[in-house]
């Protein structure tokens, strides 16, 4: 079974504009010729316009925003509805960012009806999961890992789940400097994949990509990318440098 395999640069709260597009056209002129990978551009809101000009006519490359509101337009001063992101070319927003629950106090109500905002657009969610140090120290992270998948996907049917990205990322490698080995990546996106299998069945659970977040970097990201059931990576730190980022997308 042949999955998409999928490389995203999540920008987080970096760059000024012109330094978005100088890394964009890097990234382009690097990478533009090796289509079998999807590069997923996520900049901050700001940059989304100038960076689609930039990504729309090249090889395999998409936009992506690092969040949605809940709700669908109105009075929300400062937010961003998926329908604004779709009509500056989104085709995928990030759900469920460990920085969203830890920083903003997200919880599975507001994934939920993000995603389905999503969904209504035509947006694809990369729904992001992942323990704490805590409860991996614990040895509850394949309980954590469950509950934060099966609370949200019972909101959806399979055909729902076909458009969904999951991305495993440990909070204690995300920004850290600390990945997770290569036989700990893949041992929980073996159990992801079987929780999928539970909830709805094999055949969605492996078409699904697996994505594993967390200082991926030039270095690991090739003994990661090796693992039967990790599909590629969701980068931040190493997605800001056009080298790194591009090494990382040649790791496969
Ligand atoms: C992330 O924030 O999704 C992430 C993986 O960050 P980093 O690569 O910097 O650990």
């Amino acid at each position: 079974m042949s999955r998409q395999k999928i490389v995203a640069g999540n920008w987080k709260m970096n760059k000024s504009l012109q330094e978005a597009k100088t890394l964009v056209e890097m990234i382009i002129n690097q990478v533009n010729d090796f289509d079998e990978v999807t590069k997923i551009i996520i900049p901050p809101f700001p940059f989304l316009d100038a960076v689609n000009h930039l990504i729309s006519s090249k090889a395999n490359f998409s936009l992506g925003a690092q969040n949605c509101h809940t709700n669908a337009g109105g009075a929300f001063t400062g937010e961003v509805s998926a329908s604004i992101l779709k009509s500056v070319g989104c085709d995928y927003v990030l759900v469920g960012h460990s920085e969203r629950r830890q920083f903003f106090k997200e919880k599975e109500a507001d994934f939920i009806l993000k995603i389905k905002e999503a969904l209504k657009n035509n947006i694809r969610p990369v729904f992001c999961i992942g323990e704490t140090i805590h409860e991996r120290k614990t040895d509850n992270h394949f309980k954590v890992v469950t509950e934060q998948l099966s609370s949200v996907l019972k909101e959806f049917s399979v055909a729902e789940f076909s458009k969904f990205i999951l991305a495993y990322e440990p909070v204690w490698a995300i920004g850290t400097g600390e990945t997770a080995t290569a036989a700990q990546a893949q041992e929980m996106h073996a159990y992801i994949r079987n929780i999928v299998t539970d909830l709805y069945d094999s055949n969605i659970a492996a078409q699904v990509s697996i994505l594993y977040g967390g200082s991926c970097n030039p270095q690991n990201a090739q003994e990661l990318f090796k693992c039967p059931d990790v599909d590629g990576g969701l980068i931040g730190g190493a997605s800001l440098n056009a080298d790194d980022f591009c090494k990382i997308i040649f790791s496969f």
